[in-house]
């Protein structure tokens, strides 16, 4: 059995959300910076050099990359092979998450985007609470992967349960028309999460998933869905949003497709909208 300290977890969280929210990763960089070879808009290309301008400030001076710090969402893989060491008056793996996500945006002044109640809509000042999926994997894996998930961006994102005889192309249909739908208001150029399979509240988990799972650049292992992500990706890029909804070539830097089996009745699908402020981070222990 490998012992985790409930305190080291805390600490690395704390790091964790500040960091994703300071620093650009080198993949979104990059995809920014191939991206904008393809524009051709003048007023996409102005967006373009704003966005490196503003990841070169946030990461100097150690400032949110955009004032929407976004709700605090994790994926932790916990291995059977793991327990937890109560320590620093932590008694839980919740309360060590919550407590490096309170302490983090804390110290790095990043705004607080999360209401107790959403009707009545009182902010609980402190970012939390965390929204936190688990997956139990074999083994002594423990990985916690970060994303500051935008108001703007998550507001756009949809779910359909389409009959199986809608097809592939009943599927792709629906995510370039929620993409097109969507507009300038998720912040342009955005990435594409799809989920497909599953059941109604699982397909929404596999959207987002599709956001945290694999770096910008990458493509979805089967042929069969990285041809799919490639032929969305360029589907959406002809709708001429482009950056912040200037018009242009580029309206996503990449889509990425999650897939699990489903019932022989159902085809669930859904699209996780994310915006060009992609934070997405994770560390091991
Ligand atoms: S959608 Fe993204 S870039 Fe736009 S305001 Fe929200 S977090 Fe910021």
């Amino acid at each position: 059995m490998k012992l985790i300290s409930l305190a080291e977890v805390r600490d690395k969280i704390k790091n964790l959300v500040q960091e994703a929210n300071f620093v650009l990763q080198e993949d979104v960089q990059t995809a920014l910076e191939t991206m904008e070879k393809l524009e051709e808009s003048p007023a996409g290309l102005e967006v373009f050099r704003q966005l490196k301008e503003n990841a070169l400030i946030a990461r100097e001076e150690k400032l949110g990359i955009c004032q929407d710090t976004g709700l605090a969402v994790f994926l932790v893989e916990m291995g059977e092979e793991i327990q937890f060491k109560k320590d620093d008056g932590l008694s839980s793996l919740r309360e060590a998450i919550n407590e490096g996500t309170r302490q983090g945006y804390a110290e790095g002044y990043l705004r607080k985007s999360v209401v107790e109640d959403p009707i009545r809509r009182k902010n609980t000042s402190d970012n939390t609470p965390a929204f936190i999926h688990w997956e139990v994997v074999p083994g002594d894996v423990f990985k916690v992967t970060f994303i500051a998930k935008g108001g703007g961006a998550e507001n756009m994102s949809a779910i359909r349960m389409f009959a199986p005889a809608a097809g592939l192309e009943g599927i792709e249909d629906f995510v370039v028309e929620t993409v097109d739908k969507a507009g300038s208001n998720p912040c342009p150029p955005i990435i594409v999460g799809v989920g497909i399979g599953g059941n109604f509240e699982y397909v929404a988990w596999l959207a987002k998933k599709a956001l945290l799972r694999r770096p910008l650049g990458s493509h979805h292992p089967d042929p069969f869905y990285a041809e799919m992500e490639r032929r969305l990706l360029e589907r959406i890029n002809k709708l001429g949003i482009g950056p912040q909804g200037m018009g242009g070539r580029v309206t996503a830097l990449a889509v990425h497709v999650e897939v699990f089996p489903c019932h022989i009745a159902s085809m669930p699908a859904a699209v996780n909208i994310e915006c060009h402020a992609h934070r997405v981070l994770s560390f091991e222990l």
